[in-house]
């Protein structure tokens, strides 16, 4: 027998759907939905839509923003010779966070994963290459630190060593498996002062 409607059934299969949302995280938030202004459900729906519309890659980073290129690549104060490497935007926003980041970066959204089934040309790797032609000295790693993140990491550092750019990798002061956007700022900065060269 179902409990519910039929609507509000498939509201909560479609919460549920989204990352990091269980079957009572969803149904909670579907009868918060249902209970609310119209106008509020409307606004709501309306932001949804219009950031998937309107949120593409940065032509040169890959990051997600509103224009061809990011506010970071625009910027002519940054270092535009070092790049630094990240598994997606939330990453790219954790270390932009310290302010004390000169460099630009590159979001390679993903990292490669055998198990899944996600390789090399699965994440943004092509392009990064691409972007060595320019006049770059250093390629910071910065993916995380999980099997996937270091097997990304090795992977990209035997690519670029021939092309003699400095490669480096960032401490391991981030824990095993941590995911960067969840750690501290302190944290963030000494693992990137003291990366070490690959
Ligand atoms: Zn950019």
């Amino acid at each position: 027998m179902d409990l519910y409607s039929g609507h509000i059934n498939k509201l909560i299969e479609e919460l549920s759907n989204l990352p990091g949302i269980g079957e009572k995280s969803a149904s909670r938030l579907a009868f918060h939905l249902i209970n609310m202004p119209k106008a509020k459900v409307e606004r709501l729906a309306n932001t949804i839509i219009s950031a998937k519309e309107h949120v593409q890659y940065c032509k040169e980073c890959y990051t997600l923003t509103d224009q061809e290129l990011c506010p970071i690549c625009v910027n002519e104060k940054r270092d535009h010779s070092t790049i630094m490497v990240l598994e997606n935007t939330r990453d790219l926003a954790a270390y932009e966070k310290t302010g004390k980041y000169e460099g630009v970066y590159h979001v390679l959204h993903g990292a490669i994963s055998p198990m899944i089934g996600v390789g090399p040309n699965d994440i943004k790797l092509k392009e990064l290459l691409q972007r060595l032609q320019g006049d770059v000295k250093e390629v910071i790693i910065a993916t995380n630190s999980s099997l996937e993140g270091e097997t990304t990491a090795m992977y990209i550092s035997k690519l670029i060593k021939p092309t003699g750019v400095k490669v480096t990798r960032i401490a391991s002061g981030v824990p095993v498996g941590g995911d960067l956007e969840y750690i501290d700022e302190v944290t963030l900065l000494r693992a990137l002062e003291g990366r070490i060269e690959l």
